[in-house]
């Protein structure tokens, strides 16, 4: 049972025969001036809402970072490990990206849980209901102002003002604001449908998401 997984073996020669090798030059030079991509993407891990597949992006193209319910923690500087923190700085001071998306999408298991938060509990999900937390305010909102809406309806809605929520923590990091505010780099939110592979962008002046 250690052998690696024979279909990825597979996939691996595909890429390497119809990706790798007529690109090689460009990977050549990826290798040797290094990395300069313009966009930074924040998504989920959902197996379902590859950001490359998505933007169908070549090598060096995207910055990608992917966690549970793409969330973006609020600034802190205490002395944990911040994963999602390291990639931002990084993203923003080093590699000086002109966009970053926070991109959602429809179904997410992450979500669902902090809407349900008993499940979360019952399973002693340690990390996911920790994590999950980040929404609380966000699903109270979602509550309180939808009562009458279904659960995928009220899941829909949580999953578009965590985007919101990810946003508005980013604004907290001191650099990322410099910046935005100096016009060096944008800020976006995004949603994907997965059922009928529809992308729909945030207008941050009116708080809702629009299919582009
Ligand atoms: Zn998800």
């Amino acid at each position: 049972m250690s052998s690696f997984p024979e279909f990825l073996i597979d996939r691996f020669r595909r890429f390497k025969h119809r990706h790798f090798v007529p690109n090689a030059d460009q990977y050549e030079e990826l290798a040797r001036y290094g990395q300069s991509p313009e966009v930074m993407v924040i998504s989920c891990c959902d197996s379902r809402v590859d950001p490359e597949t998505i933007f169908t992006a070549m090598p060096g193209e995207l910055f990608v970072v992917r966690n549970v319910a793409n969330l973006v923690p609020p600034y802190e500087t205490g002395g944990n490990y911040h994963g999602v923190s390291t990639a931002i700085e990084f993203a923003v001071m080093n590699l000086r990206v002109k966009h970053l998306i926070v991109m959602g999408h429809s179904g997410c298991g992450g979500v669902k849980a902090a809407l349900d938060q008993n499940a979360a509990i019952q399973t002693e999900a340690m990390f996911i209901s920790r994590w999950m937390s980040m929404l609380d305010d966000a699903r109270l909102k979602v509550l309180s102002a939808h009562q009458m809406s279904s659960t995928a309806e009220k899941l829909k809605l949580l999953e578009m003002e965590g985007i919101k929520t990810s946003i508005k923590n980013l604004r907290t990091f001191p650099f990322v604001t410099d910046v935005e505010n100096k016009g060096r780099m944008a800020i976006h939110g995004a949603y994907f449908d997965i059922a009928s592979g529809t992308l729909s962008v945030l207008n941050h002046s009116r708080g809702e998401f629009y299919p582009l």
